[in-house]
């Protein structure tokens, strides 16, 4: 998506700032991470496998303005765990908008559709949703039938709630990751496939009326 100006702003008088310090190294970002609990048990996740110590830790909104604070950086991603298990993951995301900081929320999206109202649409925020791939996959990924599902019922109540003014960006950013052009190209290998199958059939009418829709099938522009 297209950054918003304000950000570029930010991250210009951040350099400007560090520069007249003469800092030879300072952060751009900072991964804060209110909880490390999740919702989720992903497989292959060490998340919520090696931090089994700490997974009951929640860190107060002041605790967490705090570390923003200390380290300068003018991005944040806001992540754990699942962040949006944590009670006062709204009152967070406030005060570090207030402070001036650009977040990325990242979810799994399990319960983004019903905590969106504690985050009125702005533009220091932004979520990244946890997709693994199409539903399958993704359900299989996760070990939890649906997560797919609900986590793209998320994603559209997010744009929705962010206007359709918005809409244009959202598309350029679906154009500019890739996506489009990687999925034609797995619908075009899953098509190779299909017919390299169907051509072990007899020949038919029917082979051929197989072989002519996974064509049409990957043959039609988006
Ligand atoms: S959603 Fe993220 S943090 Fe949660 S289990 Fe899956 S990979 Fe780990």
């Amino acid at each position: 998506m297209s950054r918003p100006f304000t950000l570029d702003v930010a991250v210009a008088r951040h350099i400007a700032r560090n520069k007249i310090r003469r800092e030879k190294r300072f952060p751009f970002v900072t991964m804060l991470e209110p909880l490390e609990a999740c919702n989720l048990a992903c497989a292959g996740c060490g998340r919520v496998r090696e931090y089994r110590d700490v997974i009951d830790r929640r860190l107060s909104v002041d605790e967490c303005l705090a570390a923003v604070r200390a380290s300068g950086a003018p991005i944040v991603s806001v992540s754990g765990g699942e962040p949006l298990l944590h009670g006062q993951i709204g009152d967070i995301v406030r005060a570090l908008r207030d402070d001036g900081r650009f977040m990325y929320l990242c979810t799994n999206g399990l319960l983004l559709r019903e905590k969106l109202d504690l985050f009125p649409p702005s533009r220091q925020l932004c979520f990244v949703v946890h997709l693994d791939g199409t539903e399958a996959v993704h359900d299989s990924v996760t070990e939890r039938p649906g997560t797919h599902k609900t986590a793209v019922a998320g994603i559209r109540a997010a744009i929705e709630q962010g206007g359709l003014d918005n809409l244009e960006a959202v598309t350029r950013t679906i154009e500019s990751s890739g996506g489009l052009e990687y999925t034609a190209r797995l619908a075009q290998r899953e098509k190779d496939l299909a017919i390299e199958a169907l051509g072990r059939l007899p020949e038919s009418a029917h082979r051929q009326a197989l072989q002519a829709l996974a064509e049409f099938a990957v043959g039609r522009s988006y």
